[in-house]
């Protein structure tokens, strides 16, 4: 043991209230589904089984729209201002109980506590705030005479922020007079089921939200049903590819916030340790399960040696561990199958010629770990500059001029995101101006606010959520 090490701060979890067995939510209340099939879903820090929820089918997902067309009678009648107080009833309630909240996501995802207690769930609160206060405002802002809500929406979730993508789906959809029918990812299911006990808590109508929970064949009933008006997925390109063909010559709303390769650009004038800084927090937050990680760090090449040397350093101070731990930077890998998958491509980093570098820490015996890992010497043709790792893994590329810097960040089929560091203001406005990302930060990384669109071009997806765009994502021009 080194003499001064960190004393454990383990975060209770007395405080949630986890069933043994969960049903969907339909009209206002818990229902046990048609379907028999249930799941079991884990903590991925230690393998215990959590909970086991149920794998809706296409019945299930029949009664969901039945619900939904209720909860549609009533909630179209309502103004926004009565929309409204729903939604900031919502929004206090989850800082009401925000510590409960970050708990659960925290064992159910793995990601550490404070992660989930200062960033997700205050951003799931700022998100119910936004919206509930665009939701009397629609009619000033745009003539709305001629634009309406979809009607029912379908909204698919992912495991890298499960009630933080809640938050961005349900929240403008329900402001702009949607109703809604979710499916979380089926290894993050429990607080989307804890929000539909706010639902009833808050007397939400019945069947304006509903919660079908399950895989990969939910989703895909919700996205085949004849009713549904819009579908708003978040997830893999892959699966957002099958929803477009899917959904292609149907009368129906598409959004798709997909993945990302995201590059971080380092010039040689930058302030060298902010920047260090801002390249771990762009790809290390939240274990690099982030559609928007800096995961490919493009450094001018007359600072590659300073830089990698402070980045090993920095890296190596990294905590890698218990997520309930106030301490703990990285967290647990959500998945044996998302594991397997960084796994697999950085054995391809090292079989294609690239450095790597992992760091030194202890992991724990039980649950699904890695290591902060970072490869120089890659070619932009290698897996590991050009494949989603969506893991704590950061490749490294190297130019000599700015255009240079522009031809290796455009490189790639993903435009999510990217990241500048420069001191000179008209050499961020220069690059910027030049990139390819629907979000671009400067001397920064990984900046979220409710105000701000985000979303991506080429193979990231399309629309956007946050703002006024993605308020406009939920309505529709009057036919
Ligand atoms: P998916 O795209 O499979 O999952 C996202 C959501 O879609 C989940 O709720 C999933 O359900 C659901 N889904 C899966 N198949 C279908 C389908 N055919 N029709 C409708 N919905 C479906 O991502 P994975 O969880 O499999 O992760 C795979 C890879 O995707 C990751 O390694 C990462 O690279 C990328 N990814 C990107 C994300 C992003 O934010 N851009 C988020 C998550 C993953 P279920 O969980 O039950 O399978």
């Amino acid at each position: 043991m080194k003499t001064w090490d960190y004393a454990e701060s383990i975060e209770s979890s007395a405080i949630v209230n986890i069933e043994k067995k969960y049903g969907i939510f339909l009209d206002g209340e818990f229902q046990t589904a048609n379907s028999k099939k249930f799941l079991k879903t884990i903590s991925p820090s230690t393998e215990e089984v959590l909970s086991s929820i149920t794998v809706g089918n296409k019945n299930d997902i029949d009664s969901a729209v039945d619900s939904a067309k209720n909860g549609l009678k009533i909630w179209s009648k309502l103004t926004g201002t009565e929309r409204a107080k729903y939604l900031f009833k919502l929004a206090r309630l989850i800082q009401e109980r925000s510590r409960e909240f970050a708990v659960l996501e925290s064992l159910d995802g793995g990601k550490p506590i404070k992660e989930s207690r200062d960033f997700d769930l205050p951003q799931v609160a700022a998100n119910f705030f936004y919206f509930a206060g665009w939701a009397d405002k629609l009619d000033i802002s745009w003539n709305t005479k001629g634009l309406k809500p979809y009607g029912i929406v379908g909204q698919i979730i992912p495991w890298n922020f499960p009630l933080l993508m809640l938050s961005w789906k349900v929240a403008p959809a329900l402001a702009t007079g949607n109703v809604v029918i979710l499916k979380p990812a089926e290894s993050t299911p429990l607080t989307a089921l804890l929000f539909a006990e706010l639902c009833q808590e808050v007397g939400l109508p019945p069947g304006v939200f509903n919660l079908v929970t399950g895989d990969g064949t939910t989703g895909a009933a919700l996205v085949q049903h004849p009713d549904i008006s819009k579908i708003a997925f978040t997830g893999s390109t892959a699966v957002g590819k099958y929803i477009q063909n899917e959904t292609a010559g149907r009368d129906i709303g598409l959004t798709l916030e997909l993945g990302g390769k995201a590059a971080n650009i380092v010039y040689n004038d930058a302030a060298i340790d902010q920047a260090v800084e801002g390249v771990v927090n762009g790809i290390f937050f939240n274990q690099g399960h982030v559609c928007c990680a800096g995961s490919r760090l493009v450094l001018q090449e007359d600072i590659h040696d300073e830089f990698v040397s402070k980045l090993e350093k920095r890296m190596q101070s990294l905590r890698v561990g218990n997520p309930l731990d106030k301490n703990t930077d990285i967290g647990a890998i959500n998945s044996k199958e998302q594991l397997d998958k960084i796994s697999f491509l950085v054995n391809e980093g090292v079989s294609e010629g690239g450095t790597i570098f992992q760091t030194e820490c202890e992991l724990p015996a039980n649950g699904f770990w890695f290591r902060p890992t970072l490869f120089t010497n890659a070619q932009p043709s290698y897996k590991i500059a050009r494949e989603e790792i969506f893991g704590p893994v950061l490749t490294t590329l190297t130019f000599r001029t700015p255009e240079e810097a522009i031809d290796i960040a455009n490189n790639t089929e993903y435009g999510l995101s990217a990241g500048i560091w420069t001191e000179k203001g008209s050499k961020i406005l220069w690059t910027a101006d030049r990139l390819q990302a629907g979000v671009i930060w400067a001397n920064t990384f990984n900046k979220f606010d409710p105000s701000s669109p985000f979303g991506g071009y080429k193979e990231s997806g399309f629309g956007r959520e946050g703002g006024r765009h993605g308020l406009l994502s939920y309505l529709k021009v009057q036919s």
